[in-house]
């Protein structure tokens, strides 16, 4: 349990029924005392150990002193006045920042949550990696935003989206014990169904990932057809061909039995022509994909242009012809600091002019 370790006390929240059994019972506790203070956690989602009512004064002394029990600072929510989406903004114990969006859809309620502080995978038209990575986050810290967003809410979250700040599989075992923890029939028991998580392509790890066999749905950062267009917007594809990733979404179908989603961003000028629509039917065909389209959101930093408008109807009906299952992701939250990473850095240039 050495992973779970923040500056040497165990981060308690991080660790699963089993593990959280095993560490009482070195103490002397009974297994239904790990059962009971887990739900505390995970199911009843306290953030204090005095709120555990049920275990012992004595038990709630050696708690506190003994582990780290993390909670999230709200600093900031923005709701946007279109779709009520709700950006938050929150700070880590170590004072760090992540953001997190709450969205609701008709099927449900949805949380997009951040992996990791900042990122280093330097996608180009990425606000989230322009600082590089500042460092990955624990388990109970993906867990914590989801919990302090049910609490703000007071509604059941029915969906998880690992597509915020950071690369999931840049953190892959931090993500694979936030992911057992999160569909726990002891926690918040989300469907795996229900989650997706958001890569760049990180090859081996997509394929450690699928002999998990899990029956979540992982979506590709696809965003261009050649190896050499792709190097151009991400830095990744330097390491991993197009033909690599292929064979990894075909392992992780064969695996798992799920489909996979492309994502595909679609930047004027760049990725968004009727050849580039046609090469794409050419790698989702074979593999029956979903394709997500994401109009970009331009960054300040960067100088990508959204198409326009009618390139973005051109090329979805291409995929459609082609009868290619395909959605373009509704921008939600527009009026709110929309892209991955903008909330975070415009606070952070706010204090700064706040400091000097
Ligand atoms: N690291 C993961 C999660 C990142 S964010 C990944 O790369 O998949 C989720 C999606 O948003 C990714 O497809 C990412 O490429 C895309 N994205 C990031 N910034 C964007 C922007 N400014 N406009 C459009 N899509 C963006």
């Amino acid at each position: 349990m050495e992973q779970f370790l923040v500056d040497e006390k165990l981060d308690i929240k991080s660790l699963s029924l089993e593990q959280l059994t095993e560490e009482l019972k070195g103490r002397g506790e009974k297994a239904f005392r790990a059962k009971q203070c887990y739900e505390w956690m995970h199911k009843k989602l306290v953030r204090d150990v005095e709120e555990m009512s049920n275990l012992s004064k004595d038990f709630r002394q050696m708690f506190r002193e003994s582990y780290e029990f993390t909670s999230l600072k709200m600093v900031r929510v923005q709701e946007s006045k279109l779709d009520g989406t709700k950006k938050f903004l929150f700070q880590l114990r170590d004072g760090n920042l992540v953001e997190s969006v709450w969205m609701k859809y008709k099927h449900g309620n949805s949380v997009c949550i951040s992996s990791q502080v900042g990122c280093r995978m330097g996608c180009r038209f990425c606000a989230s990696t322009l600082d590089g990575l500042e460092r990955n986050l624990m388990p109970s810290e993906m867990l914590d935003q989801i919990y302090a967003i049910s609490i703000y809410t007071g509604e059941r979250v029915s969906n998880v989206v690992i597509m915020g700040s950071g690369e999931p599989m840049d953190n892959y075992d931090n993500f694979l014990q936030f992911i057992r923890l999160i569909t726990d029939g002891n926690g918040l028991n989300i469907s795996a169904r229900n989650i997706t998580v958001s890569t760049c392509g990180i090859v081996p790890k997509m394929r450690m990932l699928a002999k998990e066999h899990l029956q979540i749905t992982l979506a590709l950062s696809l965003h261009a057809t050649t190896d050499e267009k792709r190097k151009k917007l991400m830095p990744i594809a330097n390491k991993y061909s197009i033909a690599e990733l292929m064979e990894a979404c075909a392992f992780y179908m064969e695996q798992t039995g799920r489909r996979i989603t492309f994502e595909y961003s679609l930047v004027g000028g760049q990725n968004d022509t009727e050849e580039d629509a046609r090469e794409l039917i050419e790698l989702a065909k074979p593999l029956g994909c979903h394709i997500n389209l994401i109009p970009v959101n331009p960054i300040k930093e960067r100088d990508y242009v959204q198409s326009d408008e009618k390139h973005i109807k051109r090329f979805k009906k291409e995929l459609e012809k082609n009868r290619i299952n395909v959605t373009i992701r509704r921008e939600m939250g527009r009026d709110i600091d929309g892209a991955c990473g903008q909330l975070r850095r415009s606070h952070m240039k706010q204090e700064e002019c706040k400091e000097c």
